[in-house]
């Protein structure tokens, strides 16, 4: 069944003509509607989607910053930053506490 776009009367799936208004049935308006609808819908969930990635990407890269800046070790002697597994100095080679 097909319904009339202008006057919304059942017709047959072969019908071309509406047999109350002799409308032109149109059987690809409401799924091409339906097309829009999702892809606008789907544009939108994207975008949303994209945004909340990148605040969990932000968030994740900045506790790691801070993990490994809170595990970087400083020489005692020069002072240099030095990997947190470092023993050695990088820069005066004396051993890291
Ligand atoms: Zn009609
Ligand atoms: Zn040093």
């Amino acid at each position: 069944m097909v319904y009339c776009s202008e006057c919304g009367k059942k017709n047959d799936d072969d019908a071309k003509y509406c047999i109350k208004c002799s409308a032109l049935i149109t059987r690809t308006s409401s799924f091409e509607k339906n097309i829009e609808r999702f892809a606008d819908e789907f544009g939108r969930k994207a975008e949303q989607f994209g945004k909340h990635v990148e605040k969990k990407v932000k968030e994740f890269v900045k506790s790691l910053e801070e993990e490994s800046h809170s595990e970087l070790k400083h020489c005692s002697d020069c002072n240099v930053e030095c990997n947190y597994d470092a023993e050695y100095c990088w820069k005066c080679g004396k051993k890291i506490e």
